[in-house]
């Protein structure tokens, strides 16, 4: 299934009202190269949980306080760091699962200045500050 299939799969799925298990999260592959550390499947990952991937680059580079670039679907970070796992979890915490129900069925969107992530499963709602 290719990405474009996957959104109307997961569309046909809204429609119909199914919301329980629809989300497929990918392991995001991190291994080191010298002093980098890439994600070899960064594209994938943050397809699976439904996040721009430039959202999710810029939140590791903070986080990380390094810089980096998405190329061909791979992230490279200009750091060998071994927490970058652990960063990748707080994002997904914070911006992935709901705070409620604790599903993965959430979308961030902007309103204003803020950003509010809404649970497809039980309908919370709450402000984030991205
Ligand atoms: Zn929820």
């Amino acid at each position: 299934m290719d990405y474009k299939e996957m959104l109307d799969y997961v569309y046909t799925k809204v429609k119909k009202g199914e919301s329980k298990d629809r989300i497929n999260i990918i392991k995001p592959n991190i291994f080191f190269h010298g002093n980098k550390t890439i994600i070899s499947n960064f594209e994938q990952f943050c397809n699976s949980i439904r996040r721009d991937k430039k959202q999710v680059a810029k939140f590791l580079y903070k986080e990380l306080a390094t810089s980096g670039s998405v190329e061909g679907g791979k992230l490279t970070l200009q750091t060998r760091s071994p927490i970058t796992e652990d960063k990748i979890r707080k994002y997904m915490k914070n911006f992935v699962y709901c705070s409620e129900c604790g599903k993965p069925d959430t979308v961030l969107q902007r309103e204003d200045r803020f950003f509010v992530l809404k649970c497809e499963a039980c309908g919370a709602r709450k402000s984030v500050k991205l």
